[in-house]
């Protein structure tokens, strides 16, 4: 039987039965043999004073090569972090770099860095998918990622009418569409029925969308 939820991004390893979660863990954590899990460099990492990337970048690899490591990620870029932007974009790079010949899609930190980000996957011809979590951005902002093939994950802004994401969200194509509960200590549940009542769709139709979508890329 299929999963009826995934939950493309979370940082807990709580897991139950009909559920499909792709747990974040730091490089430090070790790996559980069973379940999806992604390893990533995160750009907030860089300002950590004992941060050594040509180390981390290596633990990355080969953390990369287990079977049970679905993605890369978190990597990317946040314009209103602290850390160097410059230095931002290196540590991206040689991930999109990783994720290319290890042939792992990217789950993307994107803080006001679209531009950025689409640029240089252009610059690399990356050909592995990137899902950008934690989605919240406005109609215009859809068309440009997914305009060139960046699937976007909707997470617990869907449930708060205050966020631009509630008048946007209808505008996502569906099949570049997952979904997700980060940090958030609800379950993925919730997302998906919040994400069916914006979209004027039933929760089961919103299931085999988002399960065809994971099959696709996993
Ligand atoms: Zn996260």
């Amino acid at each position: 039987m299929e999963p009826n939820f995934i939950d493309i991004h979370t940082h807990t390893t709580k897991s139950r039965d009909n559920l499909i979660q792709i747990v974040n863990l730091d490089l430090n954590q070790s790996c559980p043999e069973q379940g999806c899990f992604s390893y990533g460099i995160h750009p907030w990492a860089l300002n950590n004073t004992d941060f050594q990337a040509e180390k981390a970048l290596q633990a990355l690899e080969e953390k990369l090569k287990l079977p049970q490591i679905v993605a890369l990620g978190e990597a990317g870029l946040d314009k209103i972090h602290k850390a160097s932007f410059e230095r931002q974009i290196e540590l991206f790079e040689r991930q999109i770099e990783l994720s290319e010949t290890l042939q792992k899609p990217m789950i993307l930190h994107d803080v006001r860095s679209h531009n950025e980000i689409i640029a240089l996957r252009k610059k690399h011809k990356a050909q592995q998918p990137w899902i950008l979590h934690g989605f919240s951005g406005t109609e215009q902002d859809i068309k440009q990622l997914i305009g060139q093939g960046i699937y976007l994950s909707v997470g617990e802004s869907l449930r708060n009418p205050e966020r631009k994401i509630h008048k946007s969200f209808k505008f996502i194509d569906l099949n570049y569409l997952f979904l997700e509960t980060d940090m958030a200590e609800i379950s993925v549940e919730m997302i998906y029925k919040a994400a069916a009542n914006l979209l004027e769709m039933d929760i089961v139709s919103l299931q085999k969308q988002i399960f065809a979508n994971f099959a696709r890329l996993f």
